[in-house]
């Protein structure tokens, strides 16, 4: 993306919003905050960005995902998106979560860095204790000693969490694990386990992504997982 509203961030919003929406994906999901762990990297386009999301998302039928990063954002971005991301680096930002429990819109809660199940259902309890039943988790991946993969995704977060909570789980195996060519496994693996849904990274043109490429799949790849996907949810009784 070149800046602000360019052309080129116009039209790769919309590139993603049909290959995920071609591939029978439900959410259109990117970040216009973005919480990058150095100050130097690309730190997203902000409101400009989310007005091409939402638009990107009506024109394909999708439903609109975004990261809020601070109280101030949540009113700015109402009237953009259907379900507020909190991420991993704010799993624990009682004050954000106590506010988003007052709204009236679903929030997608990940899993924190180095977080517990149980501190997880803890922040989810912000959310619910403010009135705000829309809650969906995310296990994104924790960090342990192994440096192979970004992060080690713990999949079995997903009976954990079914046994304990009411709460849906989806998986993140694109963080969960950092690595393209790991990805799909972790994606079976989240469906087989039970998980009632995924965020899975995509891009049109991975190499020359502003953030996270090496995890994005390629539009192809990412077909060819959704239709694998679609032949697992029934061993489990679910469908995509
Ligand atoms: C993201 O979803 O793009 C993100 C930054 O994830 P996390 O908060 O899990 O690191
Ligand atoms: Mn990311």
């Amino acid at each position: 993306m070149a800046g602000p509203c360019s052309v080129e961030s116009r039209e790769q919003i919309f590139s993603c919003a049909k290959i995920v929406k071609d591939a029978g994906a439900k959410f259109l999901r990117g970040g216009a905050f973005k919480p990058r762990s150095s100050p130097y990297s690309f730190q997203g386009l902000g409101l400009d960005a989310l007005r091409l999301l939402r638009e990107a998302g009506d024109a394909h039928g999708l439903l609109v995902v975004s990261e809020v990063m601070e109280i101030s954002q949540i009113e700015q971005m109402m009237p953009y998106v259907d379900l507020f991301q909190v991420g991993a680096r704010n799993m624990q930002n009682f004050n954000l979560l106590r506010e988003l429990g007052a709204v009236r819109r679903p929030v997608l809660l990940k899993r924190g860095i180095a977080a517990t199940i149980e501190e997880l259902l803890l922040s989810a309890e912000y959310l619910l204790a403010g009135g705000n039943y829309d809650v969906i988790l995310c296990e994104r991946g924790i960090r342990t000693f192994e440096t192979y993969t970004r992060n080690t995704m713990d999949i079995s977060a997903i009976p954990v969490v079914k046994k304990l909570s009411h709460l849906p789980i989806v998986g993140d195996p694109s963080h969960g694990t950092g690595r393209r060519d790991k990805v799909p496994a972790m994606a079976r693996a989240t469906v087989a386990a039970g998980g009632d849904g995924l965020l899975i990274e995509v891009h049109p043109n991975p190499d020359k992504a502003l953030s996270d490429g090496a995890q994005s799949l390629f539009p192809e790849q990412f077909a060819e997982l959704m239709d694998a996907l679609r032949i697992i949810a029934p061993a489990v009784g679910r469908t995509l």
